[in-house]
This record gives structure tokens, sequence and C-alpha cells, in this order.
């Protein structure tokens, strides 16, 4: 009979915990919503900003090499927390030209190294800290503020190949972009990226969930010894 609770122990256990060693989240909230001005892989040129120049003060030209999450009107007076796409270390933290606050951080597993760009840059993360999937990594910097480096507010994401830093948002070219960049929306999504604020769960403790578990079987499994007791079969193998 112990043999048996440790087994159903076990397999309530083992789902839950191959579930959280898994999980891949979305950098922001709400992440297809805030798709609008800028895609992965799009072609700028100079061209393209006339008449825009008060939303794009920075008129970089070439291939975009990550998307951007806008934040919505609502939101421009209100903080917008940015979320770690997966479990991995943080290997840059701290302003970058062109960003201003920025964060890399190595992605669990893959080669592949995760960048957040146009962040406030109080209170971002420790060089070198791990940091687990789907906590909360900083917040958008303001609008035309330093910490935009002078751009709308916005997350600019992208995810590019390799474990060192790499600081481009544009490439001059498709092989360039190709070579380097994954398109961050696709790859989130055969990930089965969950939303950081609607499907957050925290890393479960593994102490308790099968506790529960094992609690909430117990009338059925003393049901079934019993029948089995009663037939004179054992549950010891
Ligand atoms: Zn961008």
């Amino acid at each position: 009979m112990n043999k048996f609770l440790v087994f159903i122990f076990l397999i309530s256990f083992f789902p839950q915990s191959t579930l959280a060693a898994q999980s891949w989240y979305y950098p922001v909230s709400d992440f297809s919503g805030r798709q609008s001005l800028k895609s992965f892989g799009q072609y700028f040129e100079r061209k393209d900003y006339v008449g825009k120049e008060d939303i794009f003060p920075n008129q970089f030209l070439g291939y975009h090499a990550g998307i951007d999450l806008e934040a919505s009107p609502s939101e421009l007076n209100q903080p917008v927390p940015v979320y770690a796409v997966s479990s991995g270390q943080i290997i840059y933290s701290g302003f970058m030209s062109g960003y201003g606050g920025l964060i890399l951080q190595k992605l669990e597993g893959d080669n592949l190294v995760a960048l957040y760009g146009h962040l406030q840059q109080s209170g971002l993360p420790k060089l070198g800290s791990q940091v687990a999937a789907g906590s909360r990594l900083a917040f958008l910097g303001s609008a035309f503020s330093a910490d935009t480096a002078g751009e709308r507010k916005h997350l600019h994401f992208g995810i590019y190949r390799g474990v060192g830093s790499y600081y481009k948002g544009y490439e001059t070219s498709v092989s360039a972009l190709n070579l380097r960049w994954l398109n961050p929306s696709d790859y989130l999504l055969s990930q089965k990226a969950l939303d950081p604020v609607r499907d957050y769960s925290p890393t479960p403790v593994p102490t308790l969930a099968p506790a529960t578990s094992v609690k909430n079987s117990n009338p059925l499994i003393r049901l079934l010894v019993r029948i089995l007791d009663f037939f004179g079969l054992k549950l010891s193998y």
C-alpha cells in the first residue's frame, strides 16, 4: 500500500513540475494587441518617417530586428511592467545608446538571447542575476525620455542566436537579419507562451502540490485498498 501511495504521489507531482520547467511567457501582457507600428523584418527608409517625426524622432533605417509593443494611451502615465519570457541570466542591464534602458537575457537551453529595449533605467535587475520565467524584469521608460532614448513609450523586443551581447535594433540586409534574429512572435508562439498577467502562476512549491493531491485522493484510495483487500489482492508492487 505504501508503494501505491508513493506512486500516486509521484504521478500527481510529475506533470506539474514538468509544466513549470517549460513555461514561456510573453514580455508584456496583451502581447498581440500591442503590435501595430513596427513588425519583425519590416524595412524602413527615411521617407517612411516624413510627417511622423514626433513619433519617430530617431529615424533608424533598415530591417527592424525585433517587434515593437506599444503602450496604450491610458498607460502613458501608468507603469507598464515587462516580464522575463523564460528563465535565464541577465548578461546586460543598463543604458545603451538608441535604447535608453536595455536588458539582455540569456534564455535557458537554446543558445538564444532576449533583448528588451526602452526600459526605465532605475530598478533594472543586476548584471549576472538569474531570473525566473514570467517574473517582472522592469518597467517601460516614459515617452520621449532618456529611458526610451527619446522615443515613444514602447518595448522593442528581439530574440537573437548566440550567447554573447549584441545590440542592433536594425540590420542592413535580409541575410544579416535572418542569420542573427528569430521572429520573436513566431518563436514565442511555438513555445506556447503564456500571458504574464492573465496566465502567470509561480513555480509550484514541490512539497505542497502533491500533498494536496494525496489528501484529496485519500478516500478513494482507501476505498480501493478495502476492495482489493476484500478480494485478497495486494498492492505491494
Ligand atoms: Zn523597435
